[in-house]
């Protein structure tokens, strides 16, 4: 039995969330495989309610869980995913771009993903005012660059795909910082004899998303480029509502779609809950990983190829070119897992 932390979130969150737990209790109705779903607030609805956007119970249950399951939150954004990023110290952020059949995708044979760091960079909000000027501290260590960059030669290797690693930075301009990143990346590298190496400054990645994509395996970069190539990418292979993130440390991980609350369709059902529905995906062979689990692969490839059949068949939400509600893409989902 896997103890799975939930928070519910804001604007399309509670939405995307109900066809996540669809999703768990049919696996744990009709699959070999047990879930404890511990639904936890977190967020601005959690920030009105009880002055806090992670209340300290949220946080306690969630590191007493196996994994979490996160929709996303809206303002208080910044004290909930990014402290719980720098608290747990989950520090890869894995985020792939696939593509999926019948989907208003720019190529149909893109196979990428991103590994952000996730700890450091603008991201460690450290801002202050001097002298009327806004001076915001972009922080870069060697050893976050090094874990990060071990990552990421790791994933391609079990990838198995291309075996690259695209290094994405900016040192020509930011000359420190991404520099010691850029020397980081390179120097972890230079260890994995059987994959191939490159680097790439941002703006010709972001270009190259849109004019080459297919020609990319895994791409590794700093937090703040990440975030933004990753909502690129996302467009790239048909919208943000496909897209999944898992968000990795060394003992414990948290899962979570790409995209933000999207308040401007919360509340009219027509939420795309793929992302959130292949974050699972991406929480199961994490669990496989961890323990040695060979029905989570099992299920985790079932549970995508039905994403694959479903869209494949035209059964699609209003973001990616059909008319199906929230509820009814979520059922066809779930009548399919057996
Ligand atoms: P954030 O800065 O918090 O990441 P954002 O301002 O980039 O948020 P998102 O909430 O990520 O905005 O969404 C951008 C747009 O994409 C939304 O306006 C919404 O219409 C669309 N969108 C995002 N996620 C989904 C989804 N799951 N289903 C359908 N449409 C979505």
């Amino acid at each position: 039995m896997y103890n799975i932390a939930l928070i519910k979130g804001d604007g399309i969150g509670p939405e995307i969330s109900e066809s996540a737990i669809s999703v768990l209790e049919t696996i744990n109705d009709k699959l070999d495989l047990k879930f404890s779903i511990n639904q936890l607030d977190a967020g601005d609805g959690a920030l009105k309610n009880t002055g806090k956007a992670l209340p300290d119970e949220t946080f306690d249950a969630i590191k007493s869980s196996d994994a979490c399951l996160k929709a996303p939150v809206g303002e208080t954004a910044a004290d909930v995913i990014v402290f719980l990023r720098r608290e747990l110290d989950l520090y890869a952020n894995i985020r792939p771009a696939k593509s999926y059949p019948n989907m208003n995708a720019l190529r149909d044979d893109v196979d990428l993903v991103i590994v952000r760091e996730n700890t450091e960079d603008l991201y460690q909000g450290k801002e202050f005012e001097i002298d009327g000027a806004v001076v915001a501290l972009r922080i870069i260590t060697e050893k976050a660059s090094k874990r990060i960059a071990k990552y990421a030669c790791q994933t391609a290797i079990q990838r198995n795909l291309q075996k690259k690693v695209t290094s994405v930075h900016k040192s020509n301009v930011i000359r420190k910082s991404d520099s010691l990143f850029a020397r980081a990346c390179a120097g972890v590298a230079k260890e994995y004899s059987d994959i191939s190496f490159e680097e790439m400054y941002v703006d010709a990645c972001a270009m190259n998303l849109i004019r080459q994509p297919e020609s990319f395996d895994v791409i590794v970069t700093t937090n703040m480029f990440g975030d933004i190539l990753s909502d690129e990418s996302a467009q790239v292979v048909g919208g943000l509502g496909m897209a999944p993130a898992a968000n990795i440390g060394d003992d414990f991980a948290l899962f979570e779609p790409v995209h933000g609350a999207a308040f401007d369709i919360a509340g009219k059902k027509i939420a795309n809950p793929s992302s959130f529905i292949l974050s699972i995906k991406m929480m199961l062979e994490w669990l496989g990983t961890k323990y040695d689990d060979k029905k989570c692969f099992d299920v985790a490839d079932k549970l995508e190829s039905i994403v694959f059949d479903v869209v494949k068949s035209g059964i699609k939400t209003k973001d990616i070119g059909g008319d199906k509600t929230t509820l009814e893409f979520t059922h066809e989902i779930v009548s399919r897992l057996s």
